[in-house]
């Protein structure tokens, strides 16, 4: 049950470069270590791809607690740092509670969106009174900013979106229900080589799209002017892009025609607005005047959008109480809408990184209204 050292094996470098960056965050906590339970936390910073594990950071150790199943992934994925590798029948709590115990740890962080309950309580049991500390979105924070390699990997998802839709874009017909569009689009982004998709693809067929959130139904793309479709690829590395069109599959009435250019409008200012030092909030409000302006301003009822990377939504959030300042490397989506119940909605989604002097647009499926027309 003794950590193993292995101060031999070559080091994991951006895992590295972030936990040297979390240590920074835990002494301004006035911590002296942080107890990692979120699976994507874990992985970020070890490259530690496994389930059922935890992770401590401390000052001088790195130590991974994990169990007999992983124990071979573990030295292959991480061979920097130390582990613990749990017997079977060993519990979690009691192996976490004795690492503490052995380090002799008084002011230990726990994540206290991700630790449950019942487990705090075990471990709580097990060491002296107000050992464990509630910390919140500490990785998180830092997560919101992507180095090189995370870049890359976005782009990768992106591309793979980008393709799988090209090819479900000449395939569409108008007696494809929302639920066979989905599932084609899902199918050829893995194609592609997308480990799959971000989230349940939309495909909402007009009065559909006034829904956020539709989930595809057996609907027919014939049965309306136009389609909705909000989709994103996660990449072989675990990143998630995300992106929306409307397609007119029928004539462009000057009500869809008016809806959309308002949107794409909105749109268009917020992401040219985007750079490093704006608060979030700003964007939000650029695009969300744009479309009180038209007078549709009760009928956006979401936040402009959200960051994108091991999960699908993160931060930093660009919504009218956001107050986070946009910083190079970080990367969000931009995604106004409009939508009238009984009528439809219109969503457009980019996703845009902050660069040093202002920002890149990564997406780049067309989407004026004549390229976005078929039928
Ligand atoms: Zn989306
Ligand atoms: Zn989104």
């Amino acid at each position: 049950m003794s950590p193993n050292a292995k101060q031999t094996a070559p080091a994991n470098a951006p895992s590295e470069a972030r936990r040297k960056k979390l240590l920074r965050l835990i002494r301004k906590q006035q911590l002296e270590a942080l107890l990692v339970s979120n699976p994507v936390n874990v992985s970020y910073l070890t490259g530690f791809t496994g389930e059922d594990s935890m992770l401590l950071v401390t000052k001088d150790r790195t130590i991974l607690i994990s169990d007999s199943r992983f124990e071979t992934q573990v030295e292959q994925e991480c061979p920097d740092i130390d582990a613990v590798i749990r017997k079977s029948g060993e519990a979690m709590h009691k192996s976490i509670a004795d690492l503490l115990g052995k380090l002799a740890l008084t002011g230990i962080g726990f994540e206290s969106s991700d630790t449950s309950f019942a487990l705090w309580q075990r471990i709580n049991a097990e060491v002296s009174p107000g050992t464990l500390k509630p910390t919140h979105g500490l990785v998180e924070e830092l997560r919101q900013v992507k180095d090189k390699g995370e870049i890359a990997e976005l782009r990768d998802a992106i591309q793979q979106a980008e393709k799988g839709f090209a090819v479900l874009q000449v395939s569409l017909v108008p007696d494809m229900t929302e639920q066979e569009a989905a599932h084609e689009l899902e199918h050829t982004m893995r194609r592609f080589g997308a480990k799959g998709a971000s989230f349940p693809i939309i495909v909402a067929v007009g009065t559909r799209a006034a829904l956020p959130h539709a989930r595809p139904t057996s609907r027919k793309l014939g049965e309306a002017d136009f389609v909705l479709i909000d989709w994103g690829a996660v990449s072989q590395g675990g990143y998630n892009s995300d992106l929306t069109r409307v397609l007119w599959t029928g004539k462009a009435s000057p009500k869809l025609t008016k809806i959309y250019n308002i949107t794409l409008e909105a749109q268009q200012k917020a992401i040219e607005a985007i750079r490093p030092g704006i608060a979030c909030r700003d964007v939000d409000k650029i695009a969300r005047s744009v479309i009180e302006k038209a007078g549709y301003g009760n009928k956006f009822g979401h936040g402009l959008g959200h960051g994108i990377g091991r999960d699908i939504h993160e931060g930093p959030r660009l919504g009218p109480s956001s107050d986070t300042i946009l910083e190079p490397g970080m990367v969000v989506t931009v995604e106004p809408g409009i939508y009238l119940p009984e009528w439809g909605g219109v969503r457009i989604e980019d996703d845009v990184l902050v660069t040093k002097d202002g920002y890149e647009v990564l997406t780049s499926v067309p989407k004026e209204l004549e390229i976005s027309r078929w039928g």
